[in-house]
């Protein structure tokens, strides 16, 4: 059974969000303080984070649990839109986030999809393709040796990217994979990452080495410089 470690310390929000985890057949125990959740996470499948915390806050959370060597899916629920900022900015360990208020079918979308992509990554493969090696297990991208510093979302889309290098992946696929959006989805937020990607492999919109825009349907990982 998947077990989900929910740290919330709002009633309000964890007693709902309790109940539809169960009823998507999930096994979620709950913690309403941030040191419950550092103790609980050590064999949990995903962890559900609310930010402000009556102890510890959710990024020092995500950070223990890191400093554990847990690799365990972080998503982080912020309050207000300039949290956003600090949870994905500091690099601290989460993988996605969802500002509150949600809506509740958008939280069971990113949580199927890191899910997904966590029983994706448990053969602790790597890959490589170019200068670009991606240590899955790890969750860490290097180029030519040295390692990339990228954001939960940008390791998603470079991953995907590589995994299927030479081949186009459409902006839909990309959507519903690393955001767990539906077909149709505004997808501005995937040309930014892409954009921040292709800044940190030194890579040109104009004439890519690595990343192809290709119009009307997505993005190619190139084979060969
Ligand atoms: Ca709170």
């Amino acid at each position: 059974m998947t077990r989900i470690v929910l740290v919330e310390d709002d009633p309000t929000i964890s007693e709902p969000l309790t109940r539809a985890l169960g009823r998507e057949g999930y096994d979620v125990e709950w913690h309403g303080t941030g040191l419950g959740g550092v103790n609980a996470s050590d064999d949990a499948d995903l962890l559900i984070l609310d930010l402000g915390l009556p102890d510890i806050d959710g990024v020092e959370v995500a950070r223990r649990v890191r400093d554990k060597g847990l690799t365990v899916p972080i998503l982080m629920l912020t309050a207000r839109a300039d949290e956003v900022d600090l949870v994905v900015g500091l690099d601290a360990g989460a993988d996605d986030y969802v500002t509150k208020p949600f809506r509740l079918a958008e939280l069971l979308a990113r949580v199927r999809a890191l899910l997904r992509r966590r029983s994706g990554a448990d053969d602790g493969g790597e890959i490589e393709v170019a200068a670009v090696r991606i240590d899955v297990a790890g969750h860490r991208a290097f180029l030519d040796g040295r390692e990339l510093q990228l954001s939960g979302k940008e390791f998603d889309l470079l991953h995907l990217l590589v995994a299927n290098a030479g081949s186009v992946v459409s902006r839909d696929v990309l959507m519903r994979e690393v955001w767990g959006a539906d077909a149709g989805a505004p997808s501005k937020t995937l040309d930014m990452h892409v954009s921040w990607l292709r800044r940190k492999l030194g890579d040109d919109a104009a004439h890519p080495r690595y990343i192809t825009t290709v119009r009307g349907m997505g993005f190619r990982f190139e084979n060969e410089q």
